[in-house]
């Protein structure tokens, strides 16, 4: 597989805006609003109990709403242009949980919004660590991930790492990218206008 024309990316908080429609149900379906947005962890930004946050994430992940989450602002045009200009193509790491229905739902999902782009889907249960996954590749390829462990595992396995960041993860990212020794770390960005400008960075310096 050729590292130039193939990114490894998360799905949840860097293709889709799965914070977003996951904030709508807890407040509809179970009345928690988010009580600090600066955590990653659910059971503290809802502040409600660790047990009760996986119950909510893994409820959530397999109703219908995996199939109708909006892309980030301005993914779909970028990363059309990056397949449609530069041949490039995506290989979807994501930890949604392991029922194959809600994976069915990613898969809709994702295909129809970056159709082509979209060359291949990897669905784990939450618990299992996405190294294996990234293992599977030759090191090198950019991945491109918001949970900063994941990030950490990436660059740890050799693959040109950037995070997307938001409010949740800007500490722990900023920290991670300092303490980084592997110089696989690339960079933070905070939206899809700069994330193509350090995607062809990244590919033009390899
Ligand atoms: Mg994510």
């Amino acid at each position: 597989m050729n590292k130039h024309n193939t990114i490894l990316i998360d799905c949840d908080g860097v293709l889709m805006n799965w914070n977003q429609s996951f904030e709508e149900w807890m407040i509809t379906q179970k009345g928690h609003i988010i009580a600090d947005n600066t955590q990653y962890p659910i059971h503290h930004r809802y502040d409600i109990s660790p047990r009760e946050a996986m119950d909510c994430v893994a409820h959530f992940n397999d109703t219908q709403w995996i199939k109708y989450l909006d892309p980030l602002p301005r993914a779909v045009p970028i990363i059309k242009s990056l397949y449609h200009d530069h041949g490039i193509r995506f290989v979807v790491i994501s930890s949604l949980g392991g029922d194959h229905y809600s994976a069915d739902h990613r898969r809709h999902n994702l295909y129809e919004h970056f159709g082509p782009a979209i060359k291949d889907i990897h669905c784990l249960p939450t618990n299992v660590s996405k190294m294996g996954v990234l293992k599977s590749f030759a090191p090198g390829h950019i991945w491109i991930e918001d949970h900063v462990n994941n990030a950490v595992i990436g660059a740890g396995v050799g693959h040109k790492t950037i995070i997307h960041t938001h409010p949740y993860n800007l500490h722990e990212a900023i920290v991670a990218f300092k303490d980084d020794t592997t110089d696989n770390m690339m960079g933070c960005v905070s939206n899809w206008r700069d994330m193509e400008d350090k995607i062809l960075d990244t590919l033009g310096a390899m």
